[in-house]
């Protein structure tokens, strides 16, 4: 994961098309059986305009592999880094 990545090509809103985003961290967090998987620190970006974030397919699709592979090590709650584990 490239530090510039939303830098060097900037993403229009996926929901009104607008191409004022800021790219920002959050969190997120999967309720997967009774546990919960916590991933702290992924990079998304927000709208400026409407306020809706999103993730970029490069990151949801790590996402996805981050959570899954938590799956396999269930504990009643895990966090991850994702800047570790990416
Ligand atoms: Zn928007």
């Amino acid at each position: 994961m490239k530090d510039n990545f939303y830098e060097a090509k900037k993403i229009m809103c996926m929901y009104c098309k607008c191409n004022e985003t800021a790219e920002t961290f959050t969190t997120h967090v999967v309720n997967y059986k009774s546990c919960l998987i916590i991933v702290k620190n992924v990079p998304c970006v927000e709208c400026v305009q409407c306020g809706e974030s999103f993730f970029s397919d490069e990151v949801a699709a790590t996402l996805e592999k981050i959570v899954n592979h938590a799956k396999n090590f269930l504990q009643e709650i895990s966090v991850i880094d994702y800047q570790k584990a990416a």
